[in-house]
């Protein structure tokens, strides 16, 4: 009922790695079984070759953010290391490129993808690794949007499909269907640096190198879907900076349907430093670091009514 109510003003979380998160280690140990299965590579040594190339993509990150951040269509759309799931693909594709280089490795005969076949490989493995029963629900999720549905029109925004948040929901918490609309596939990695519908092309934040890039039209087009329903939207959370909340900070600044938006940012294990920091200094610019969704509820309240 609440999604259709005229007037309230909207919320956009995202779902993986905000309302939900990935369990990391189920995701991983099927990523590591297709791996080895596909290339012969031997299971019980996968784990070592798995942490020295994991170690070497966190230095490389470091050193050039850009060049190893996550790229999509050639662009640099967020941290290499955003999210269990790109930080797998990005730590994989290393593993390859050690296993093709060494002679010891060559000579064993592993049936490894061409470099032109690379991508397609690395996206079968995770396609085939990604089962929406390993997404679950954050705790207290349900009394978080039960509370934040009095004020707010609740509009889940996610790259996910519609099904596979229908599914995690479904075996977590029916009840919040009531509380939400859905929307899936909302492409918020796909940035197109020619679209000149926000003004800005990127942005730094201090102390850390990466790219922010801000013109992403998909993820834009979700959020006129949502004004069309809704006046304004005060309010957006997510775990990735790029993706889930530097468009807003921007269009805080020249749309009025933006002005003084509270942006969340859950902490997870892959949260870069300099993110962190910014959102911890930036209270009074609106963005909130958090580690649990139960802390959202008073922020809000307190900033939507400064009285
Ligand atoms: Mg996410």
């Amino acid at each position: 009922m609440s999604t259709i109510e005229a007037g309230k003003p909207a919320g956009v979380f995202d779902f993986d790695g905000f309302l939900a998160h990935l369990n990391g280690e189920k995701f991983r140990d099927v990523h590591a079984a297709e791996f080895c299965k596909q290339t012969g590579f031997p299971r019980q040594r996968y784990d070592l070759l798995y942490s020295f190339a994991d170690n070497l993509h966190k230095t490389l990150v470091t050193f050039a953010p850009n060049r190893f951040g996550w790229i999509y269509e050639g662009v640099v759309t967020a941290s290499g290391r955003a999210d269990v799931m790109v930080t797998q693909t990005a730590v994989t594709s290393l593993m390859l490129a050690i296993l093709r280089i060494d002679p010891f490795f060559a000579s064993k005969r592993l049936n490894l993808p061409s470099k032109e076949n690379e991508d397609r490989f690395l996206q079968e493995l995770y396609g085939k690794s990604y089962n929406p029963e390993f997404v679950e629900l954050q705790e207290g999720l349900f009394d978080v949007l039960r509370e934040l549905d009095g004020f707010l029109a609740i509009h889940i925004v996610t790259n996910s499909s519609d099904a596979n948040v229908r599914k995690a929901i479904e075996k977590g918490d029916q009840r919040i269907f009531n509380l939400v609309t859905i929307r899936g596939d909302a492409k918020k990695y796909y940035v197109d640096p020619k679209w000149e519908g926000i003004k800005r092309v990127k942005m730094k934040i201090p102390g850390y190198g990466l790219d922010i890039n801000l013109r992403r039209p998909k993820f834009y087009a979700k959020l006129e879907e949502i004004l069309k329903e809704n006046p304004k939207i005060v309010t957006a959370g997510g775990d990735i900076y790029p993706l889930d909340a530097a468009m807003f900070l921007e269009l805080s600044q020249t749309d009025s349907r933006f002005q003084g938006i509270t942006s969340f940012l859950m902490q997870t294990l892959y949260t870069p430093t300099a993110e962190a920091k910014f959102f911890k200094e930036n209270n009074a610019n609106g963005l909130f670091l958090i580690t649990n969704l139960g802390q959202i509820p008073a922020i809000l309240r307190e900033r939507l009514n400064p009285s």
